[in-house]
């Protein structure tokens, strides 16, 4: 029998999930089931391409069993299973840096927190939010030794050989003194059909009841054990739209997402012909913790003809809608298709690219309120996509928005060119990093006199990048003011004139200046102050990329 130490994080986690998370207890029954389909779903791909699972009848079931009188819950299931190893290495160390940024992010609102616990991959542990003690009993599929992996959720656990008949996992739970809430039958029902309706399996609650038989005199009650499906194991994606209503995608959502919260927005499609698919994409309400992370977690899976096929492939939507979550279900991908040739897939690079088209044609068709969540979350990473998809640039560009130097809020490009000069035909701008600073561009003062309008782009790390790119939007050229002459009411003569009038204090600016600028001259752009530092347009756009080759773009 071999004792060992948690890893140091995940001894600060036990204590954080015992101590401080304890208002939104009943995930645990979300992240345990969560894990038990992930396992089904594993081993169902094996019994589908592996001739060595293909020979036994199998269908893939959790079950959960109430025992009352023991004052204990067991989740189990009979999927892919865990050997020794897996058991120490998935429950006794953290592998991904999930821990940290958990740790990180935790906002000290229990309710917000526990939401968290899914996002980062630290779900198994939120089963110490009620449990006195936890056994994991678990054989691998094709192994012959079955091990039992034991703590108490303080700083040790135990592993040691045991006897199961046939591969998956059993967690046996033994819960403190004031969870018996989890021994109701109804109570974990209602858990279930709040986040795991949706999961692909049957889940089975057992339990045991009292009935009565006979009446009065002659009545006799007795224990009896029970049986029963609490969920409704439907791969929601595959039912017909007419059929599924709002609160079925919600549902689903949550089961999806580990979360509690709605989706912005959801969008199903089935697409028929010589490639078929079904996709079901969330928008998140709120942007993923792990968004600007280079490590950041894929949010779309991948399935072939309802068999789960991967949850980590990073192609399947372009990086800038990684925030999008959901599923794309294949009917033409072959159920042993390798990784490698994922990446080249000709049938996933059209699904990828029918989607992004869905996808941001659902966006665009966002307003009020809708639209401004969704701007305020992800105006930057659409920017991002106008950068790298040039394919959809025109939808991009139809999203996205920027503060203005005569509205109130934020506009669109429609909007502005909805307002501006048509015979000139162009869309004025100004880079910067300080809003202030740049409202109060010396550079503005001529544009504020004409009343023409200029987008203030204060995202400069990515609009400085960006904005250059666009070049036009519907034939409307995009100005960098601090490039161009400014408008006014001076003719080239009077412009001449007035240079040669102070060409002796340009010249001697200059030669104080030196180096420092290239030219200094004068200018009838400027109204108040008395000067202004202009950029050379023929300066190259500096610190190109930077940010988007951190995010593999
Ligand atoms: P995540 O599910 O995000 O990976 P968890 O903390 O929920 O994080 O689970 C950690 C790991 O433990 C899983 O990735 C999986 O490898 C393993 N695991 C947990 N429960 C089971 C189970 N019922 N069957 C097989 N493996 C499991
Ligand atoms: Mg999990």
């Amino acid at each position: 029998m071999a004792k060992h130490q948690f890893q140091t994080e995940i001894g600060q986690l036990l204590k954080l999930m015992t101590h401080s998370l304890y208002s939104n207890k009943e995930i645990f029954i979300r992240e345990l089931v969560s894990n038990a389909s992930d396992a089904l779903d594993k081993f169902n791909y094996l019994s589908l391409t592996d001739e060595k699972f293909k020979k036994d009848e199998w269908s893939g079931k959790v079950f959960i069993k109430l025992d009352k009188e023991d004052n204990s819950l067991t989740i189990g299931d009979n999927g892919i299973g865990m050997n020794e190893t897996d058991l120490m290495d998935h429950l006794g160390t953290i592998a991904k840096s999930g821990t940290k940024a958990f740790m990180e992010n935790l906002t000290g609102d229990a309710k917000k927190d526990s939401n968290l616990i899914g996002q980062f991959g630290v779900g198994f542990y939120s089963v110490f939010m009620v449990a006195d003690k936890v056994d994991v009993i678990s054989k691998k599929a094709g192994e012959e030794q079955a091990y039992m992996f034991s703590t108490d959720g303080t700083g040790e656990y135990e592993v040691k050989p045991v006897t199961k008949e046939a591969h998956g996992t059993i967690i046996y739970i033994k819960l403190k003194e004031d969870e018996k809430e989890f021994l109701d039958k109804w109570r974990v029902q209602e858990v279930v059909k709040k986040y795991s309706n949706h999961i692909a399996y049957p889940i089975m609650l057992n339990y045991s009841e009292e009935e009565t038989e006979g009446e009065g005199d002659e009545a006799t009650t007795k224990m009896v054990h029970k049986s029963e499906q609490i969920n409704a194991a439907t791969a929601l994606w595959t039912l017909p739209k007419s059929d599924l209503k709002k609160e079925d995608y919600v549902e689903f959502y949550k089961t999806l997402a580990h979360g509690d919260n709605e989706p912005l927005s959801y969008l199903h499609n089935r697409v028929e012909g010589a490639n078929e698919f079904t996709t079901l994409f969330y928008i998140p309400k709120t942007a993923p913790m792990d968004m600007y992370r280079a490590d950041y977690e894929a949010g779309v899976k991948l399935y072939v003809k309802r068999v789960f096929i991967t949850d980590d492939n990073k192609e399947l939507l372009p990086p800038y809608l990684r925030f999008v979550k959901g599923i794309i279900d294949s009917e033409d991908l072959p159920l042993n298709v390798s990784r490698e040739l994922l990446q080249e897939n000709r049938i996933l690079a059209n699904i990828k690219q029918n989607s992004t088209k869905k996808i941001l044609q659902a966006i665009k068709k966002l307003s009020g309120e809708e639209a401004d969540t969704f701007i305020g979350q992800y105006n930057r990473v659409m920017k991002e996509g106008i950068y790298t998809d040039h394919v959809n640039k025109e939808l991009l560009l139809d999203i996205v928005k920027y503060k203005s130097s005569t509205e109130e809020g934020l506009v669109s490009f429609e909007e502005y060119v909805s307002r501006g000069d048509s015979e000139k035909k162009e869309i004025y701008y100004i880079v910067g990093d300080d809003e202030k600073v740049l409202r109060n561009s010396p550079l503005l003062e001529a544009y504020k006199k004409a009343n023409i309008e200029v987008l203030i782009m204060d995202d400069k790390e990515v609009d400085s990048i960006v904005t250059p790119m666009i070049g036009s939007y519907k034939e409307w050229n995009l100005k960098d003011i601090t490039t161009i002459e400014a408008p006014d009411s001076k003719t080239e003569e009077e412009k001449e004139e007035i240079s040669k009038e102070f060409k002796s204090l340009t010249d001697k600016i200059k030669e104080v200046l030196g180096e420092e600028v290239k030219e200094v001259k004068t200018s009838t752009r400027l109204t108040s102050s008395p000067s202004c530092v202009l950029k050379d347009s023929s300066d190259p756009m500096a610190s190109m990329a930077a940010m988007f080759a951190q995010m593999g773009q």
